[in-house]
């Protein structure tokens, strides 16, 4: 105080910076045992084949219920993890939980699991070779098919990376797992890199389907939807809102989706009582 009054200007303390620098910190210091406190948990996104409306997979959504704060979203601390390097026990919970819960509904659900479990990886998760060995250990402790889990991976983290994570993306496919590119239209994407890196589908960042009614963003996504056709890349739409984009992408030939159109992400319980509902509902329908 004293040294901004001696420059001349009256010192104005920062509210609202104090406040993010405080949060930041309280996260923090929130993080370091918060597996072992028990706080994180999964939700999962159903992923949808457009055309018949059939469940096509989940993607695994972390949550962090925080006794005194409540619901913590990811985009809230799963930076601040990174920095900090807990992402790394906390990306392998996930990887853990996630495989856990899909095995216990391959073994409860049967024909009506969803096919595909989408598990989110950090930038700093690729950078450990160890990543590798957490996934094969995940798949073969829950009896997990490899080519039913799809790992997702921000564009960025595909875009300039170091050789490690490069090798450990060779080494998580030859182990027969998928790779997603993750939110791809936000960052800058060589598309030479689609076809040097180990990529199988690519996600469609929610703000092209958010602008899919003006005209040239359409067209971008129908260009996409045909360029990812023709280099054998699947393509999952996010962010699907409204029953008009929804429309537009069938028309497009997009195959997949997710969005609050057909749910946000539920508990694995409300999950589980989506998939029986429905299934109810179509064996109603057949007779
Ligand atoms: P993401 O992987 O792109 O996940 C999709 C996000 O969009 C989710 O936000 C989801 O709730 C939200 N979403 C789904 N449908 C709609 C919709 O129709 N409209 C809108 N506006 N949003 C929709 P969420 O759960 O808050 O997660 C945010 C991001 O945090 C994720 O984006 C992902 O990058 C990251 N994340 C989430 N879980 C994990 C995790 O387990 N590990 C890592 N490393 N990152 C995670
Ligand atoms: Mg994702
Ligand atoms: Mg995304
Ligand atoms: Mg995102």
């Amino acid at each position: 105080e004293a040294k901004a009054s001696q420059m001349g200007r009256p010192f104005v303390f920062d509210h609202r910076l104090r406040d993010k620098a405080q949060k930041r910190l309280y996260i923090e210091n929130q993080l370091r045992d918060v597996i072992s406190r028990d706080e994180l948990t999964l939700f999962y996104q159903p992923i949808i084949e457009l055309e018949s409306g059939a469940l096509k997979g989940v993607e695994a959504l972390l949550r962090w219920f925080h006794p005194e704060s409540g619901l913590i979203l990811p985009t809230e601390f799963i930076p601040t993890a990174e920095e900090m390097g807990m992402i790394i026990p906390i990306g392998n919970f996930v990887i853990d939980e996630a495989c856990r819960q899909f095995g216990e509904w391959r073994k409860s659900l049967e024909e009506h699991a969803p096919a595909n479990l989408h598990v989110n990886v950090s930038r700093k998760q690729l950078e450990q070779p160890t990543l590798v060995a957490v996934v094969e250990q995940a798949i073969h402790n829950y009896a997990i098919p490899p080519e039913s889990l799809h790992l997702e991976v921000t564009e960025s983290v595909i875009m300039h990376d170091s050789q490690t994570s490069i090798q450990t993306l060779n080494q998580l496919s030859n182990l027969g797992v998928h790779i997603d590119v993750d939110d791809f239209g936000t960052g800058y994407s060589s598309l030479s890199c689609l076809c040097d890196l180990p990529i199988d589908v690519i996600k469609l960042d929610k703000e092209f389907i958010k602008k899919s009614k003006r005209r040239r963003e359409g067209k971008l996504i129908k260009a996409l939807i045909t360029l990812a056709d023709q280099v054998g890349l699947e393509l999952i739409a996010e962010g699907i809102e409204t029953p008009e984009q929804l429309k537009f992408l069938q028309l497009s030939g997009c195959e997949y989706g997710q969005g609050y159109l057909f749910s946000k992400p539920l508990s694995a319980e409300d999950m589980e009582l989506s998939i029986l509902n429905s299934k109810c509902n179509s064996s109603l329908l057949k007779k």
